[in-house]
């Protein structure tokens, strides 16, 4: 059985095996409805109202108190942003507002330096958790869960379909994976984008059980101005788009790591396999020359093979 929906600016595929037809698509409607719940309360783009734009907007200085749900995401984000150094932060709404990818017309040249440099000199401290609420320094200090919270859906995407008794299935969103059990008597079978030449794959995994991969990638939304490509994927203490990785593929438990965690591992660079392997997860990064990286020893963990032409140049 299998569904396409268009949620969260993409196609999500609903792929169930092992179902009957009528409790497959109850199962999907239900997860679909969720992922959409799950995009209204986080987005920062649109008409409707929720309390992520309500925070963005209130005076700086007050402390509010965010609904579970999206403080619980903060403090996941909090989590990652101190864990990578900086290289991930959940704040980081104006400075990706300056820079314009999520708009709908994509700009065609940066911006000025000086209010570049405005944004990142509070951006690393501008957000704090109080009492059970949290505060921001300066009204350039802007929440934005582009991130994260696509993993988040995914993760309850899955949920939901579990609640109704599904226990094979994949939910892809353009290319970022929630798997469960498997595919049959096979592991489902996914592959990686080549981030240079479309659509072609870098590598295949063959995953069984509860796993996530996704993979943040700076072909997505990007310009080239005088030869220079400038994407959507910012390093926060710069407040320029991350120059280390073409592509850089996060492999985890869940989707809300492993979204979390391919944003700032992009950032990182090859730096970051190391703290990505002590956490117990896995990657695959495309750096800046189109050599690929992995986490130590991936091979004993998950059924990868690189495609012929890429060479891998460490382990
Ligand atoms: P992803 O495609 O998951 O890597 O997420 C990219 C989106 O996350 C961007 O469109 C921004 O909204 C936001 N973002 C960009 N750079 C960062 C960063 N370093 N830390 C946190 N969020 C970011
Ligand atoms: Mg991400």
């Amino acid at each position: 059985m299998h569904e396409t929906r268009f949620m969260m600016g993409t196609l999500v595929d609903f792929t169930i095996y092992g179902a009957n037809t009528k409790n497959a698509s109850i199962a999907i409607k239900a997860a679909a409805d969720e992922m959409q719940r799950i995009e209204n309360l986080f987005t920062i783009y649109g008409d409707q109202k929720n309390s992520v734009k309500m925070f963005n907007g209130a005076k700086a200085g007050s402390d509010i108190k965010l609904p579970d749900e999206v403080d619980k995401l903060l403090g996941r984000s909090t989590e990652i942003k101190e864990k990578s150094s900086g290289a991930f932060n959940p704040a980081l709404g104006s400075l990706n507002m300056l820079w314009g990818f999520s708009q709908s017309t994509p700009p065609t040249s940066p911006p000025p330096a000086e209010e570049i440099e405005q944004i990142v000199s509070s951006l690393s401290h501008c957000l704090q958790q109080r009492g059970n609420g949290w505060s921001r320094t300066e009204n350039s200090c802007q929440l934005d869960f582009g991130a994260i919270a696509k993993g988040y859906a995914l993760e309850q995407g899955m949920k939901t379909l579990k609640s109704h008794g599904i226990k094979h299935a994949i939910i892809n969103a353009g290319g970022d994976i929630r798997i469960s059990g498997s595919h049959g008597e096979r592991p489902w079978q996914i592959g990686i984008r080549h981030p240079r030449q479309p659509g072609q794959v870098i590598a295949t995994l063959k995953i069984t059980g509860d796993k996530s991969m996704v993979t943040s990638g700076d072909y997505e939304r990007f310009y080239i101005y005088k030869g220079k490509r400038y994407h959507h994927i910012l390093d926060p203490r710069l407040g320029m788009p991350a120059t280390r990785s073409q592509s850089a593929t996060v492999i985890a438990d869940d989707a809300t790591t492993a979204d979390g965690w391919s944003t700032a591992l992009f950032v990182m660079g090859e730096d970051g396999l190391e703290i990505i392997g002590m956490m117990g997860m896995d990657a695959i990064l495309v750096d800046a020359n189109g050599k690929i990286h992995t986490t130590k020893n991936i091979e004993s963990r998950l059924q990868l093979s690189l495609s012929p032409p890429m060479l891998r140049t460490s382990d």
